[in-house]
């Protein structure tokens, strides 16, 4: 295998929790990182820092691509770019809602991810797309089932040469049927710096603790007995 050029991954990095332990999942799978991370108007912009600081932190700055999506606040319609839906506070009673697809669905958010993903994979010669969606927590979303992953991976077959040439693409999501403890251990093993990330979706520089996302955090890192690393108001 030494005489062969590593395998490649690219990795689809918010500088969030998830995608970050996703970086460190392909790293210890021996793959070189190619990160790629979108500004797509979101409100936690402060997010893009966050990658820019994790990519640096695994040494592949250099190949770290911020592709602008910029197009996605003018449609607006989430809670997560659109200035006129509140993103929820799950303190308040009434922000909680069951079962249906929340305010903080992006809409065709992880299929223009994956599209573009694929365009960077292609280029750089990379196996496999690394994607930290999670169908426990974010059942609600649509883009973030396996049903929805085998599709697009179905489509990425068609789509290349790669594909054409017999060699398709994978898409590669470890953490789908994991709990945020579980994703939390696994990183925590994997050394994941967590205290370069932010998962908290009002874009404070100080995470909020009550948001959904926040939320969700706190949860993990207590049911793992791990402290969570980042500063929260
Ligand atoms: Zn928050």
């Amino acid at each position: 295998m030494q005489t062969n050029q590593a395998k490649r991954a690219v990795i689809i990095l918010s500088g969030g929790l998830d995608s970050t332990t996703c970086m460190g999942i392909a790293q210890a799978e021996g793959y070189d990182l190619f990160p790629i991370t979108f500004d797509y108007g979101q409100r936690h912009k402060v997010e893009l820092e966050n990658a820019r600081q994790v990519a640096a932190h695994y040494g592949v700055a250099d190949r770290h691509k911020v592709i602008s999506l910029g197009f996605l606040k003018e449609f607006g319609g989430s809670a997560l770019t659109d200035e006129s839906i509140d993103v929820p506070d799950m303190t308040k009673e009434q922000d909680k809602s069951e079962s249906e697809v929340p305010v903080t669905y992006v809409p065709g958010r992880n299929l223009l991810f994956l599209s573009i993903a694929t365009s960077y994979a292609e280029v750089t010669g990379a196996e496999a797309v690394y994607i930290g969606v999670n169908a426990l927590d974010y059942s609600g979303y649509p883009d973030c089932r396996p049903e929805f992953i085998h599709k697009v991976e179905e489509v990425m077959a068609l789509a290349t040469r790669v594909g054409v040439e017999g060699v398709p693409m994978r898409i590669e999501t470890p953490l789908s049927e994991w709990t945020k403890a579980q994703i939390i251990r696994e990183g925590m093993r994997l050394n994941v710096p967590y205290h370069l990330t932010t998962s908290c979706y009002n874009g404070q520089k100080e995470a909020c603790g009550v948001c959904d996302s926040c939320r969700l955090r706190l949860k993990g890192f207590a049911e793992a007995g791990e402290k969570d690393p980042i500063p929260y108001i």
